[in-house]
């Protein structure tokens, strides 16, 4: 529900042989290549994806578990294997009290102690839910609110701290639409979601029962009738939520406020005593991301009956709870998140639920004895010669674009040099010494753990902004840009084979990892990073004309994506996945840049395996998004991920870039065939 970082989704990887590899090495290198990943029986002129991810598509089948499985799906399940060998270590060891090892190993411990859980069922959720049944009136809802918001759990809105706009040197509160329980807001307002709506007033209304919360609440055996009031209530939030296309203006979620402006938006709560609350001062101004939204909240709590608003309290808590509760409850949950909204067969073992809920709890400490133990310290020296050669590609493929002019190409130009650029892992680590983690109950951790959080996240409110901060833990597979802070991250965890290969020929990491820190940089200038400047402060630095050349590169990337058909009747979302498909052309393109560079370089071969090195870096590109995705799922994602398909990623992306063509000798006609005048270049 939060503002959210812009991740690569799955991504990507790391180190690459260097420049400076010497010829008399390059011969010992292969190809990186792996022939049964390939469907050779199609031509790459007509589908590339189907070229070159066809054999891994057949070789690695869904398994119930999964909605999408993909080539970094596959890495994170090497490391989730990694992760679980170091943490049952650590349980099984001698720990003393209060050290973060004993957090750990207790935290997993009580997790996989299903028996214990079983036999509590939802005991462990019972005095929060009877707190909200002893709520008498209206004015108590602020208490209320102050106290599920500090433990993670945020219906109607949230409360975070992140950089002030204006001034990204300094940490505000902002306020952000939240509470939809289904996610995103067109499940509610679409015609075509009935049967999904009906199936969630069916969880609302077995958890209202099972947690007790009806009969404590005195509608025992009406449960689904307050389901339905629960989901009316949702609808009329979503009706005023604003859309996710509108989500990604950096421009439209900026409305700084007073506490008092914020009191009037909002009367029914007592907005001073909230912030007190949560321990934040009552005199700073807060940004309030969905202003129209706050307001509509207003009457939204004035007109519903206090019955009704805590049900949902309640069911807000159920729902944020019933994953790591008895199997009665992980089930259902697991029913409606897994099967209904993505196709899942199977729940994950409890182990892997276990170990994401150590890294949502511990995520630092546990990435502390990883990198220790699984990241070699020379993969770092060879990550930042890497960024630093595509650095270069992109400053010089901004001096020799023909759109913009050169005041704000140079201005672009600083801003790429003042990157801050995060690799492996952070230089200080977080400290966990005031989270209690104890024998009593797997839930009550997990609360601990989730307060614990808030008040680290909202302490950080009205202080400097901490740049050494990581917003991913090192044992990630992904990578982001955060435009507030200007930096580019790619943790350890994906540092490493399949996708960086330190064996394989550079044509092939170019293609790979190359293409992954292309992407994270190009965020930086794409449609919502480019109204940031050096500093991470929203103005405009373009000109006008510099602006409307590039406003209408853009929209040419919209209206092509909107044209693919990813299911039958439904369409890709130009405009919601707009910054990822820039951020897929630039990487391609100032990734290939690079290569060039290095191929004249003489670091790279020729043909290798039958395939040039052209040839073989936009396989290895392809081969970063293979993957197995059901219906459902494309579904989903279409709604809700930022990010094209994988499949989209390749087919969709490939035909704008001429070097593709060429490499491959597409001709008109052929299926990944785009007319030179229709492929997008921006950057
Ligand atoms: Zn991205």
């Amino acid at each position: 529900m939060k503002k959210e970082i812009i991740l690569i989704m799955m991504s990507s990887l790391l180190l690459l042989s260097a420049c400076t590899e010497k010829k008399s090495e390059t011969n010992t290198l292969n190809s990186g290549i792996k022939k049964e990943n390939l469907d050779l029986s199609v031509n790459p002129a007509e589908d590339f994806y189907q070229f070159a991810c066809g054999g891994w598509i057949k070789n690695n089948p869904l398994t119930g578990e999964y909605a999408r499985y993909g080539s970094f799906d596959q890495l994170a399940e090497q490391n989730r294997e990694q992760l679980k060998t170091l943490i049952e270590g650590i349980a099984g060891q001698k720990n003393s009290d209060g050290t973060v090892s004993q957090k750990i190993g207790d935290l997993y411990l009580m997790g996989m102690d299903s028996n214990a859980i079983e036999k509590q069922g939802a005991a462990p959720i019972q005095p929060m839910l009877q707190n909200i049944q002893s709520i008498k009136s209206k004015n108590e809802l602020t208490n209320c609110l102050v106290d599920l918001h500090l433990h993670n759990i945020t219906p109607f809105f949230a409360v975070f701290g992140e950089g002030n706009p204006e001034n990204s040197e300094m940490t505000i509160a902002w306020v952000w639409q939240s509470g939809l329980g289904i996610g995103d807001r067109d499940y509610y307002l679409e015609e075509k979601s009935e049967p999904i709506r009906k199936e969630y007033i069916n969880l609302i209304s077995g958890l209202l029962t099972l947690s007790g919360y009806s009969k404590m609440a005195g509608f025992e055996n009406k449960e689904k009738n307050m389901a339905e009031k629960i989901l009316k209530l949702e609808t009329e939030m979503a009706k005023l939520f604003m859309n996710k296309n509108d989500l990604r203006d950096p421009y439209k979620t900026f409305n700084l406020k007073k506490v008092e402006e914020l009191q009037n938006m909002l009367s029914v709560l007592n907005i001073n005593q909230y912030l007190s609350g949560l321990g934040l001062s009552t005199d700073d101004a807060l940004n309030i991301s969905q202003p129209e939204y706050i307001k509509g909240l207003n009457k939204i709590l004035k007109t519903n009956d206090l019955e009704v608003i805590k049900a949902y309290l309640s069911w807000n808590i159920i729902q944020n709870a019933a994953p790591y509760l008895s199997k009665d409850f992980v089930n259902a949950d697991f029913n409606f998140y897994g099967k209904v909204l993505s196709g899942k067969e199977d729940n994950k073992p409890r182990w892997k639920r276990v170990i994401e809920t150590v890294e949502n709890a511990l995520g630092e400490a546990v990435g502390q004895e990883y990198v220790k133990k699984y990241f070699p310290a020379e993969a770092k020296q060879r990550m930042l010669h890497l960024v630093e050669n595509l650095q270069w590609a992109l400053s010089e493929r901004i001096k020799q674009n023909t759109w913009m002019a050169d005041s704000t190409k140079a201005k672009a130009i600083d801003k790429l040099s003042s990157f801050i650029v995060k690799i492996g892992y952070p230089d200080k680590w977080r400290d966990y010494s005031a989270l209690t983690i104890s024998r009593d109950s797997y839930f009550a951790n997990i609360m601990r753990a989730a307060e614990f959080e808030s008040k680290y996240q909202l302490a950080k409110i009205g202080k400097p902004v901490d740049r050494s901060t990581w917003y991913m833990t090192p044992q990630t597979v992904n990578a982001y840009y955060n435009p507030s802070t200007n930096e580019i991250c790619f943790p350890a965890g994906i540092l490493q084979p399949p996708f960086f290969d330190m064996n394989a020929d550079d044509a092939f990491n170019y293609g790979a990892i190359g293409v992954v820190i292309g992407h994270e940089m190009t965020h930086g200038f794409d449609d919502q990073g480019r109204n940031y400047n050096k500093a991470g402060n929203l103005e405009n630095w373009w000109s006008e004309e510099d602006a409307k050349n590039f406003t209408e590169r853009a929209q040419g990337l919209i209206e092509y994506f909107n044209r693919i058909e990813v299911f039958p009747g439904l369409f890709a979302n130009g405009q919601f996945t707009l910054g990822e498909n820039i951020a897929d052309n630039g990487g391609l393109n100032v990734s290939f840049t690079a290569f060039q560079k290095a191929k004249k370089e003489g670091t790279i071969q020729d043909v290798m395996d039958g395939y040039t090195a052209e040839q073989r870096f936009f396989i290895a590109y392809a081969g970063v998004w293979a993957n197995n995705i059901r219906d459902e799922e494309i579904q989903r994602r279409t709604k809700e991920d930022s990010h094209s398909l994988g499949k989209w990623r390749v087919n969709g992306t490939l035909p704008h870039i001429t070097p593709f063509i060429e490499a491959f000798n597409v001709k008109e006609g052929n299926g990944m065939w785009l007319n030179p005048e229709a492929r997008v270049q921006i950057w």
